[in-house]
């Protein structure tokens, strides 16, 4: 029997246990899967070595503790067709156990590819992400690595992260300018920049695209972003129709109060419950398909496709 788990603090609002466990039954495979909570750094290492001893075949990694998973892996890889430099992105949401060794994988960026791949209709030239924290580098090395699909190559495109620590928006640049230094992998048309929120009433003009990884919106007390999302209306548009797309990687709830907002302005949203679920799904893969990450959409894509409308509806029930 395979065995997995999701470690985090907090964890009992984690989603995970019923996603795979869900998927389990659904491919017929003797398994578990559990949340299980560490309290600190300790207590996380020491989890991970039990699981080790227990023979599990990985864990998942959530808040707080993904650079702590990176750096106690003993070799990372990297993720489906867009490269992830794990070394510099360190942060691994999916830790595999292979004979007692830690591999490391991040599978946010595929989780957030998969559900882009559907809507996009317009290439893009201009995007912003806001936040800079572990969401936001997956995202973030992952769209400057993509040369195609994403970026409008007949334009400047820029990609521009805003944050309220302004140094950390511009060290996640940094990171992904150094990155390609010795990986040039990036997409050498695409310009980099970074800012605070107060920025955004300058930078919103043209952008079609705007990402929010930050955690407000998850929260009552937290609901509003620190701008007055009014400022959307300068958005790119096309013959005068705002075409702007609102992704709000949240996914409880289900739609934030950005993304209330963005819908009254008439705006294409989006929320996180697609990304949530392919990133689970690709961790599955490494749990219990153990298929070659490279060829598993390949392989199972049809069968995840004809169950997960299931599971959407099981999770929508669950979050309300
Ligand atoms: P994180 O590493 O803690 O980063 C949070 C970022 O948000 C930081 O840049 C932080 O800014 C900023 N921030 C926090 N509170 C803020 C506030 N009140 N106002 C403005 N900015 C604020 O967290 P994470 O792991 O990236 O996760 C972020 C969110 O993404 C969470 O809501 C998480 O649930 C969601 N998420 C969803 C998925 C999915 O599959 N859908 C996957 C991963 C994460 P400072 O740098 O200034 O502190």
């Amino acid at each position: 029997m395979k065995k997995a788990a999701v470690i985090g603090n907090p964890i009992s609002h984690s989603k995970s246990p019923l996603i795979h466990n869900f998927w389990l039954k659904q491919f017929n495979i003797e398994g578990s899967y559990e949340a299980i909570k560490a309290e600190n750094n300790k207590e996380f290492e020491k989890t991970v070595t039990k699981l080790v001893d227990d023979g599990y075949s990985g864990f998942n990694v959530t808040i707080p503790y993904k650079s702590l998973a990176h750096e106690i892996c003993d070799e990372h890889i990297d993720v489906g067709y867009v490269s992830h430099y794990p070394s510099d992105l360190k942060a691994a949401n999916t830790v595999k156990i292979l004979d007692g060794k830690l591999i490391g994988y991040n599978t946010d960026f595929f989780g957030f590819y998969r559900t882009i791949k559907g809507p996009l209709n317009i290439l893009n030239k201009n995007v912003i992400i806001l936040g800079a924290g572990g969401a936001s580098r997956s995202i973030a090395f992952g769209l400057a690595n993509m040369k195609k699909y994403f970026w409008d190559l007949n334009s400047e495109p820029t990609l521009t992260i805003l944050n309220r620590n302004e140094d950390k928006a511009k060290k996640l640049i940094d990171d992904i300018y150094r990155s390609n230094l010795t990986t040039k992998k990036m997409n050498e048309k695409l310009k980099l920049t970074s800012g605070n929120f107060e920025d955004i009433y300058e930078r919103i003009k043209g952008c079609n695209y705007i990402i929010n990884t930050t955690p407000v919106g998850m929260s009552e007390e937290n609901a509003h972003m620190p701008f007055d999302i009014n400022c959307f209306k300068d958005a790119y548009t096309i013959d005068g129709k705002n075409m702007m797309l609102v992704y709000d990687i949240i996914y409880n709830p289900l739609e934030t109060t950005l993304l209330k907002e963005a819908q009254k302005m008439l705006l294409l949203t989006q929320n996180g419950l697609g990304m949530l679920i392919w990133q689970a799904a690709a961790a599955f893969n490494i749990f219990f398909l153990e298929s070659d990450i490279d060829n598993f959409e390949d392989k199972y894509s049809k069968k995840f496709n004809e169950i997960n409308p299931e599971l959407y509806a099981k999770l929508k029930k669950e979050i309300g």
